[in-house]
């Protein structure tokens, strides 16, 4: 057969509309999904575990979506934050932690992250796939949440970066947020190599 490997570098994704996300079980991002982004790396050859499924939003922006499913041992920290999270001692089986993050279309910049508890059956719940839809929607209108405090801040308000996240003039100083009083997230990026 011919080779029709396309130019080093092309990339593949798989584009899903976040309105049509309601009906979807979680364990079809967890198994299906993740075997289609296998298989877009074999056709394209494209190495990098980079941004390989996106979510659209009305505005017609893309959002590079991942999500995460973690089991954990019983007894373990977070088995223990599950059960408090779910109000029982016990969690039965088919139950996972999911984390979900939202980047921009680069793959750059968080939009939104959160987690939740539920049964693999199930779909996202519907308050998370709102929270989602709004923070795209903020996105596409020039606002984002500040990676520490949460705040809705202007994009063109941001104090700064680090890595994927950004943040507020308050916690990049230090002001606010989890580096209050260490001289905030600024101080952090400053020593950081990037390497
Ligand atoms: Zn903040």
């Amino acid at each position: 057969m011919k080779d029709i490997s396309p130019p080093p570098g092309t990339r593949a994704a798989v584009i899903m509309n976040l309105r049509s996300m309601k009906k979807i079980p979680c364990f079809w991002y967890v198994s299906q999904l993740e075997q289609m982004r296998i298989a877009l790396k074999v056709i394209t050859r494209y190495e990098l575990d980079h941004s390989h499924y996106f979510v659209s939003n009305s505005y017609g922006e893309h959002f590079a979506f991942f999500i995460h499913r973690s089991d954990p041992k019983i007894e373990s920290p977070m088995y223990k934050q599950m059960c408090k999270e779910m109000n029982c001692k016990y969690i039965a089986a088919g139950i996972f932690h999911f984390s979900i993050n939202l980047f921009n279309h680069t793959g750059q910049r968080s939009v939104f992250v959160t987690k939740f508890v539920g049964k693999i059956q199930d779909p996202i719940p519907e308050k998370i796939l709102d929270e989602m839809l709004k923070a795209c929607d903020l996105y596409s209108c020039g606002q984002i949440y500040c990676s520490d405090c949460g705040k809705e801040t202007k994009k063109s308000n941001l104090a700064g970066s680090y890595f994927a996240g950004q943040y507020c003039k308050e916690c990049w100083i230090g002001v606010t947020g989890k580096q209050k009083d260490q001289g905030g997230w600024k101080k952090i990026e400053e020593k950081e190599t990037y390497n």
